[in-house]
């Protein structure tokens, strides 16, 4: 019994050689057709092989590269990071002047902007700003916008006469009355350009205007600024064109400008130091 059991496993141990005897033969045949192949084609393995290994060094070689970018830029990074750290810190600490200087030089700034560096008026552009703002409102409350436009006579003359830097001081004299003659926080007097300057008065009908106006001639003619007009030695002047309005928006601010020179020109043609007007 002993022997039978000790013959059948022998027999299942010859099967399994068996197997692995085939097995083997198989891979004998492979390697065979492979160590031939690799014979008959030895050239073109050996030249694919030498191209793999260029490409491969090709790629440590940008990734070496890549890598040290990296590590430059980390260390930028890093560096700044630090700058970045004081400068939050710096602005946290100080945020409150940092804030009120920044806010002091842009209101120097926009300051600047919007004035005449000679007579401490609005100019032009500040003007502009002040009535598309009034023009807006105006014609929502419907209410009257006055404009006034003030030019000297024969200023060309006083330069003339007293030289140019004699002129800018009367300039600065013209300024002066203007602005004693409006003293309403909602009105402005700007220099519009040259010798030539502009009053709005906000809510104001024609007749508001006119004595305004009025005032401002009076002025002059008490101040008696010397003047040489073409054959008058007299004293200086200034002609004023009026337009009085409630205004809409389906016209143009800049037309109010339009319309005051104008006027202005025809008190100039009626022989200056006059006033002309017109309530549209
Ligand atoms: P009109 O009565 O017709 O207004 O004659 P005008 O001579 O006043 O007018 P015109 O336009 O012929 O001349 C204006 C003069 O104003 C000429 C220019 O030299 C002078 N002017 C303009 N800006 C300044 C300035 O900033 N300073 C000085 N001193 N003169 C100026
Ligand atoms: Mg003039
Ligand atoms: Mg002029």
């Amino acid at each position: 019994m002993h022997q039978k059991n000790e013959l059948s496993e022998l027999i299942a141990e010859l099967g399994v050689l068996q197997d692995k005897l085939i097995q083997l033969q198989e891979e004998r045949d492979d390697l065979e057709i492979a160590l031939t192949t690799a014979i008959e084609h030895g050239d073109i393995i050996e030249y694919e092989l030498e191209s793999i290994n260029a490409r491969l060094k090709d790629e440590i070689g940008h990734r070496q590269l890549a890598e040290s970018r990296l590590k430059m830029l980390v260390d930028t990074l890093i560096s700044k990071q630090s700058d970045l750290e004081i400068l939050v810190e710096t602005l946290i600490e100080h945020g409150d002047s940092v804030d009120a200087q920044w806010w002091k030089q842009l209101c120097n700034a926009r300051q600047e902007a919007e004035h005449d560096s000679l007579t401490g008026l609005v100019n032009r552009r500040g003007l502009d700003q002040y009535l598309e703002k009034q023009w807006l409102l105006h014609s929502n409350l419907k209410q009257p916008l006055s404009l006034l436009v003030c030019d000297i006579d024969y200023f060309k003359a006083y330069n003339d006469t007293f030289g140019h830097l004699e002129g800018d001081e009367c300039l600065k004299k013209v300024a002066t009355i203007l602005r004693q003659n409006v003293t309403r926080e909602s009105d402005l007097v700007a220099r519009f350009g040259g010798e030539e300057f502009v009053i709005i008065l906000a809510n104001t009908p024609l007749e508001g205007a006119l004595s305004c106006a009025n005032r401002i001639q009076k002025m002059f003619a008490d101040a008696k600024i010397p003047h040489c007009k073409p054959n008058d030695k007299s004293y200086l002047t200034v002609s004023i064109g009026i337009v009085s309005k409630i205004p809409t928006m389906d016209q143009a601010f800049s037309e109010l400008f339009e319309q005051g020179d104008q006027l202005l020109y025809l008190a100039k043609r009626q022989g200056r130091n006059q006033i002309c007007y017109d309530a549209v």
